[in-house]
């Protein structure tokens, strides 16, 4: 079994060589057959120089440089695309996760879970600005996508590569790659593991990334349970608005013919008119999702479903292949 270590690296330059050592003596300590990926996500500083520094010395690893700074998430594609491994394995390049933790993540995964995330329980960060938004994006996070984990922020995760390889990621989604790999059928896991405050440079991010991940999980919402059926959601919109709309027309429309109630002075009427163009707008949106679903699934030969293994006679699908 051979793994791939993927580290994306944004102008770490203290921690590269520390890392380094600390990650290749726990590999080589435990016999793993091993590569290791950085990811420099168009570093500033010296990052690019050591890695390659250490490139030269050793051909266990890959140093791939982006030609500018495009985002964690962004790095980690890279490395997915460029890793060889059977199991990949994502941290952190700033020291905060310890890799003494990733045989216990590999002792999960053979156990037979696909994913097998880390749970940051003691975790070395700000209290205000970091670890309580990410306490309540964990919560809405598990409630939405029905995928429980403590802590979808934790970088150092272990993945059996078919599960990663199926995925395509964009914005800041690497936090939900176990959310959406869920829709896919796979198993997961969560470990504790240890979390070390950030010693050399400086964190990327602010309280403004969890706005970003609030908007980046409804998108996930919205791909794990509607992508294949849009109409679903906003046809229903479409239609209470619209029924409701028509309702109260009708009644109005009977009040003024009937009863000589007049229509001027009544706000009513223009909430009725807005909710039967809600109505329409919604279900018109609605089928042109339809219409972008097959665009999507059929232009790249997209299922619509995930299988494991197929059982079958195979000397008659060897008649049939031949
Ligand atoms: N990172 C990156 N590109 C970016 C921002 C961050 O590759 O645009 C890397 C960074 O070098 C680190 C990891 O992503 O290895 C996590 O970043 P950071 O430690 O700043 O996040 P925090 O731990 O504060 O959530
Ligand atoms: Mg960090």
């Amino acid at each position: 079994m051979k793994l791939s270590i993927v580290i994306p690296a944004y102008n770490e330059e203290d921690n590269i060589q520390l890392l380094y050592d600390e990650l290749t003596a726990v590999l080589s300590t435990n016999g793993f057959d091993y590569e290791i990926l950085f990811i420099d996500d168009g570093s500033s500083d010296s990052t690019l120089q050591i890695l390659k520094g250490l490139q030269e010395n050793d051909p266990s690893l890959v140093v791939i440089s982006f030609r500018r700074n495009f985002g964690q998430t962004a790095a980690m594609s890279a490395g997915f695309d460029y890793a060889t491994g059977d199991v990949i394995i994502t941290m952190d390049a700033d020291l905060q996760n310890d890799p003494h933790d990733i045989p216990r993540l590999l002792d999960k995964i053979a156990e037979g879970f696909d994913v097998v995330t880390g749970w940051r329980h003691d975790r070395k960060d700000a209290f205000i600005n970091r670890k309580l938004p990410s306490i309540i994006a964990n919560k809405i996070i598990s409630w939405t996508t029905k995928v429980s984990l403590h802590d979808y922020g934790c970088t150092l995760k272990a993945f059996r590569s078919e599960v990663i390889k199926n995925i395509k990621l964009y914005g800041e989604m690497h936090r939900f790659i176990p959310a959406i790999a869920s829709g896919m059928g796979i198993s997961f896991t969560e470990i504790k593991v240890n979390h070390r405050p950030r010693r050399f440079g400086t964190s990327k991010y602010g309280i403004s990334r969890t706005i970003r991940v609030i908007l980046d999980l409804m998108t996930v919402k919205f791909l794990l349970s509607y992508a294949t059926r849009p109409i679903q959601v906003f046809g229903l919109f479409g239609f209470i608005s619209g029924s409701l709309g028509f309702i109260i027309a009708l009644v109005m429309t009977i009040q003024r013919q009937f009863f000589r109630i007049p229509l001027s002075d009544r706000p009513l009427l223009f909430l009725a008119i807005l909710l039967i163009f809600i109505g329409i707008q919604f279900i018109s949106i609605g089928l042109i999702a339809e219409l972008q679903a097959r665009t999507y699934h059929e232009s790249q030969s997209k299922p619509v479903y995930f299988v494991r293994d197929v059982y079958r006679d195979t000397r008659e699908s060897m008649d049939r292949s031949t």
